[in-house]
């Protein structure tokens, strides 16, 4: 009996695995294409650092004219939700990631590497699995819990490194027939890598962030296949990666140490690895220290937030680029028009230390974003947003026509638009005085009385005709009038002189019709809200 005959108990039926590389042929695509992909399993949560891989995932593979894929890494039963790819599409949807080939629903998936969901793949594993066995680089293992226990107890004790290497890998060489017949005994088994590495021997691994990095070899019989049937990660991403092609492998740098065990796996196989970036974790400041931003702590670990909240995906990922490029910063001050598709990104410009998350600075480029937005736009995002989490404000929008007017106020033709929204969850409070006369007035230097004067004259010379500058001046007109200073020029040269200036007057009549003291211009705001409107509300000031 000889490794043949073993991996035929276990694989009876398994093709070799010629078949599947006759099947998923190298793909055809320009020299330097890159093919990446992006593995998440379907826990029901897609991570922000998952997007950040995505973004970079897509750069590499639009810019090189590649392709890029979703693989859902669903092998381990335990995690797996109901619905879970479905909410890994939507989730990379709401951020405009429709990656090139992959799933494309729960079940369905597009192009010629598929099935793309490791649960489907089972007979290829088989095949791979069954071939090291073949090879004699793999074999049944039949440690039970407590066998495992008890040699991590000992190497602890004798203070070594654990796991199954080396001596301690029990069943390493265990004779063939034995493990034939405990086999056909239906005793529970796995299968483990029968490493060639040693420990005392470093191979030097390329990571395209970082460069070279040197490493022991593995020598760790890793578990290959579970006795579940499943395959673990190491595995699956051998054989997976291999089949389907990918040439770059971007995925988070929790994986780093086990690149000599991928590296161990591809050459059993004599394949080409591909090759790896390893990107550093998204990170968050707390009580001046950094750590990694946690699913458990922050909500903002979930991309799910940031829609949630309004904030757009255009100014999550141009925020994310931002964290991910240092050199992005710069790219957007010189093309402030240009798509974000079009910065050249590079592995190499990458920080290996960890990128900050910092709310202010992703809601500052997301004003940044939303100014650049026409008033059709932020309409139309607004409205979907509002129909899903604020039924007050999808009402206040109904009136598009009136809402469109509201929110063009210092935007598309303004030369300086405005920065004053950063997610569409503000927009209601933003806009507020456009839908309701305002009931609170403070108009800080002013009084009450004052304030009263103001408005009974500025009530008389009102035109919703005028044009700008005329309701300016009438506006002057009326502190003149008041006994205020028309210019500010004029108070400042001598500030006892004047109970205030022509500021202080506008500011009551701002204050009186939208409640605030700060608002876009007066003027805009006072043509959308109509004669009517205007009227009516100095009125019931006054009264
Ligand atoms: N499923 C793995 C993860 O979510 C994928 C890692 C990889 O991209 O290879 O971490």
């Amino acid at each position: 009996m000889d490794y043949k005959d073993l991996a035929n108990v276990i694989y009876p039926n398994a093709k070799s695995i010629e078949y599947y590389e006759e099947m998923y042929k190298p793909r055809n695509l320009p020299q330097g294409a890159e093919v990446t992909r992006f593995a998440p399993s379907p826990t029901g949560f897609v991570h922000i650092g998952g997007l950040y891989q995505c973004i970079i995932n897509r750069a590499i593979a639009k810019q090189t004219g590649g392709v890029f894929f979703l693989r859902i890494e669903d092998t381990d039963q335990k995690r797996k939700i109901e619905n879970g790819v479905e909410q890994i599409i939507d989730a990379l949807r709401k951020f405009d990631f429709v990656p090139d080939e992959g799933m494309i629903s729960e079940n369905e998936s597009k192009g010629d590497y598929g099935p793309y969901k490791q649960s489907q793949r089972r007979e290829i594993y088989d095949a791979f699995a069954k071939y090291l066995i073949e090879q004699g680089r793999a074999y049944p293992c039949f440690a039970t819990p407590e066998e495992i226990e008890e040699i991590r107890k000992k190497q602890e004790a004798a203070g070594l490194r654990t796991g199954f290497y080396g001596v301690w890998a029990k069943y390493r060489n265990l004779p063939v027939d034995e493990a034939i017949e405990r086999i056909k005994n239906g005793e529970s088994f796995v299968i483990r890598l029968r490493s060639n590495g040693r420990e005392d021997r470093k191979i030097k691994v390329k990571d395209s962030v970082r460069g070279h990095i040197e490493f022991p070899e593995n020598d760790q019989d890793a578990v290959l296949i579970k006795a579940d049937g499943l395959p673990v990660y190491h595995f699956a991403h051998v054989v997976d990666d291999h089949l389907m092609r990918t040439t770059l492998v971007v995925r988070g740098e929790e994986w780093i140490s086990s690149t000599p065990l991928h590296i161990e796996l591809f050459q059993a196989f004599g394949f080409k690895p591909p090759k790896y970036a390893q990107v550093p974790n998204i990170l968050k400041m707390e009580d001046g220290k950094k750590r990694k931003i946690s699913k458990r702590k922050d909500p903002e670990a979930a991309v799910d937030y940031y829609h949630e909240e309004g904030i757009p995906s255009d100014a999550v990922n141009e925020y994310l680029m931002n964290i991910i490029n240092s050199s992005f910063e710069g790219w957007r001050r010189a093309n402030p028009n240009k798509d974000m598709s079009e910065f050249k990104f590079e592995l190499s410009k990458m920080g290996v230390s960890g990128a900050v998350f910092d709310m202010v600075k992703l809601l500052d480029v997301s004003k940044n974003v939303i100014a650049k937005y026409s008033a059709r736009q932020v309409y139309d995002y607004v409205n979907a947003w509002a129909k899903q989490y604020d039924e007050e404000l999808a009402k206040m929008l109904e009136n598009e026509e009136y809402a469109l007017k509201v929110l063009g106020i210092e935007r598309e033709n303004s030369k300086k638009p405005r920065k004053d929204l950063s997610k569409w969850s503000e927009v209601k409070e933003n806009i507020i005085y456009m839908y309701e006369e305002p009931t609170n007035y403070d108009f800080d230097k002013i009084s009450g009385e004052d304030a009263k004067k103001v408005i009974e004259e500025y009530s008389k010379v009102y035109d919703y005709n005028n044009d700008k500058q005329t309701w300016f001046d009438k506006i002057k007109d009326v502190a003149e009038k008041l006994g205020y200073a028309r210019e500010v020029k004029e108070y400042k040269a001598e500030p006892e002189k004047w109970p205030g200036h022509v500021g202080d007057v506008s500011t009551v009549i701002r204050v009186v019709l939208t409640g605030r003291r700060n608002t876009p211009d007066m003027y805009e705001i006072m043509q959308v809200l109509g004669k009517d409107e205007v009227e009516k509300r100095l009125q019931n000031f006054i009264a």
